[in-house]
């Protein structure tokens, strides 16, 4: 049987990486051997192309936020993110704005959340894949309290937020973790085939959290 792409089940022409490859730091960058059994799922030439400016995106997001604390994180920042700034600063300049996010470099960041958004989106759905054998036909929630709490006094995660994490960590609490590279990447997944509530946490770098669920069945039609 012919494979089928993770997100639109189109015939599938290639594999994609979940997270994406260039998130994990190569072996001579930090000693070990941080690319162990990555995770690919079959994907439409549209759903791999199309994504690699979302992935430097992301991981430029995501490694500035966890730099801070995460020692891999800031190695792999100054080596692939830093070259990538001085070879097309432009690029980098429309996403690394001094509006924004709050960072502990005492720098701010302004967050395109629609594009955020998607980019994690993309992975919580690989994941499923991945795990499940079938396309996720929901679109999902994705909550980032990393993107609110860099700094703690002056940036509060939304209530609203909170409560919805509160409650994905306790509809995910009894499953084990993926990921055989936990010092890049960690996830559990959860999907409850009859209410077809499906739930997704991930930590990067060990310090940057991301959830996400599906909308209720009354606000995704
Ligand atoms: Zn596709």
């Amino acid at each position: 049987m012919q494979a089928t792409c993770y997100m639109c089940g189109a015939a599938a022409t290639s594999s994609e990486h979940a997270p994406p490859k260039c998130f994990f730091p190569e072996a001579n960058l930090t000693g070990h051997d941080l690319r162990r059994n990555l995770i690919t799922v079959p994907s439409c030439d549209l759903h791999n192309a199309a994504k690699s400016k979302d992935d430097e995106y992301l991981r430029a997001i995501i490694l500035l936020a966890a730099g801070a604390s995460s020692e891999v994180a800031k190695a792999h920042f100054f080596d692939k993110l830093l070259r990538a700034v001085k070879r097309t600063p432009h690029v980098h300049a429309a996403f690394i704005k001094p509006v924004g996010l709050k960072l502990d470099i005492g720098e701010m960041l302004e967050i395109d959340l629609a594009r955020f958004n998607r980019c994690i989106s993309a992975i919580a759905t690989a994941i499923f894949f991945h795990k499940y054998g079938i396309k996720l036909e929901r679109s999902l929630h994705v909550i980032s309290p990393n993107l609110y709490a860099q700094n703690q006094a002056s940036v509060e995660v939304p209530a609203p937020h909170l409560a919805a994490i509160d409650v994905t960590r306790t509809f995910l609490a009894h499953e084990t973790t993926g990921g055989e590279n936990p010092a890049v990447f960690m996830y559990r997944a959860r999907y409850d085939s009859e209410g077809g509530l499906y739930a997704f946490a991930a930590v990067f770098y060990e310090a940057f959290e991301v959830f996400c669920a599906t909308q209720r069945a009354s606000s995704a039609a």
